[in-house]
Parts: structure tokens; C-alpha cells; sequence
């Protein structure tokens, strides 16, 4: 029975005391990020500014996560798209929710009205028994009291998985592939999704979006940067 399992870390194995679960604050904090990142390309800067130089030029979509996906806590968040390995979902949204505070304080993000995350196609959804956008979603939303949009955007087609794709075939990949259903009843909103890589499934749902939310924000889990940027 998994609940009389003792409680251990997925990644360092000891046991979790208090209330924690599926990842020790150790390797949690391990994980996290150690130094300020763009919140346009992920590339690590001396000071937290909301952009680098040249993303302060092209004026990309902010993604806000707590740690890199290459850095540790990756095959966690993988872990919990793939097999549903949820117990290590609280800390991972806890260690979001501190970043999200520490950027809000610095007024480098403002707090979205509604939290909308990226829908699973129909089939998809099915297959996994669970869409983990919307489960990192209603964490957030309890942790923070800000309501859920699940309504309003729909996936029309069902796409290729995006692993394995390079930047150009996944935005080929995901033309079209949502769909607005609904009128958008807020002006600020924050995607939610478990991972970000070239940010192209967000940025095909903000283009969706942006006419009538012009103020969108990408919160995730981690970030997928490309090679090099945090060296
Ligand atoms: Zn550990
Ligand atoms: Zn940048």
C-alpha cells in the first residue's frame, strides 16, 4: 500500500519529515534556480531585471519558474507528466509560488486575474488519465486564491508530442492547434503548463489570447532553456 510507505525523496531517497512530501527541501532547494535569470530566454544574469539585453529588444513573453529543467529537478516534473508521480507536485508549487512573490516584489510581474491552463487534446487527455497543466493550475489557485479557466480555450487538434522537435517544427507542429471558445472575461492571465521549452505551445495560446488579454505571463514548473544559457 503506498500510504504505509514510509515517506522518502524521489531523488536523495532519505525519509521526508513534516508535512512534506515526494521531494526533500534539500534537493528542492538544490534544484532551484542560484542566481537571477531573463524571464524572456532563461539566460542567467547578474541582477533580476525582467529581461536581458537582447530580450529587451524583442520583448518575448515573461516565463516564470522556479528552477531550470536541466538542473535537477527535471526528471521530477517529468516524472509526474508521464507516470503521475504526484507527490512531489506541493513542493515543486511551492518553490514556484516563492518565485512568483520575489518577482512581484521586485514589480517585475503583476498578479494575473485567472490562471488558464494549456488543455490536453481530447485523446491525449484520455491516454493519461489527467491533464498535468490544470493539476499545477488548482494548486495555484488554492496557494494563491486566484481562479481557474478551464473553459475557454480548447486543443482542436491532436498534435505530434513535441519531444524530439526542434524550435521550427514544434511551432509547425502546434499551428492552429487551439481553439478560443469563450469570450476571455480578464486582462491579465498567467498560462499555466508543467514545462516550458522553446515557449512555442504558449506562445500559439497567447496569440490566441493576446487581442483580448494583453497581459500574459507563462508560470511553469521548469524551464527547459536552451544549452549553455546558465553556464
Ligand atoms: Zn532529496
Ligand atoms: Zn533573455
Amino acid at each position: 500500500m503506498r500510504a504505509s510507505l514510509p515517506n522518502r525523496c524521489l531523488l536523495c531517497h532519505q525519509t521526508i519529515g513534516g508535512d512534506g512530501s515526494g521531494l526533500c527541501q534539500d534537493c528542492l532547494q538544490q534544484g532551484c534556480y542560484h542566481q537571477p535569470v531573463c524571464l524572456g530566454c532563461g539566460r542567467g544574469m547578474t541582477l533580476q531585471a525582467k529581461y536581458c539585453g537582447s530580450c529587451q529588444q524583442t520583448q518575448p513573453l515573461p516565463v516564470v519558474a522556479p528552477a531550470s529543467y536541466h538542473q535537477g529537478l527535471g526528471s521530477v516534473v517529468a516524472d509526474l507528466k508521464y507516470r503521475g508521480e504526484l507527490a512531489p507536485l506541493q513542493a515543486l508549487c511551492s518553490a514556484l509560488v516563492s518565485r512568483i512573490e520575489e518577482l512581484e516584489a521586485l514589480n517585475i510581474i503583476t498578479r494575473p486575474q485567472a490562471l488558464l491552463p494549456v488543455p490536453l487534446h481530447a485523446s491525449r487527455l484520455r491516454q493519461r488519465g489527467f491533464n498535468q497543466a490544470y493539476v499545477i493550475a488548482r494548486a495555484l489557485s488554492a496557494a494563491l486564491d486566484i481562479p481557474v479557466l478551464d473553459d475557454v480555450v480548447v486543443r482542436t487538434l491532436a498534435t505530434r508530442a513535441q519531444a524530439g522537435l526542434d524550435g521550427k517544427a514544434r511551432r509547425h507542429n502546434l499551428r492552429g492547434a487551439f481553439m478560443l471558445v469563450q469570450p476571455v472575461p480578464v486582462v491579465r492571465i498567467a498560462i499555466i503548463d508543467d514545462v516550458v521549452t522553446t515557449a512555442s505551445t504558449v506562445e500559439e495560446m497567447a496569440a490566441l489570447l493576446a487581442w483580448q488579454a494583453p497581459d500574459l505571463q507563462v508560470w511553469c514548473l521548469a524551464r527547459a532553456e536552451a544549452p549553455g544559457l546558465l553556464d
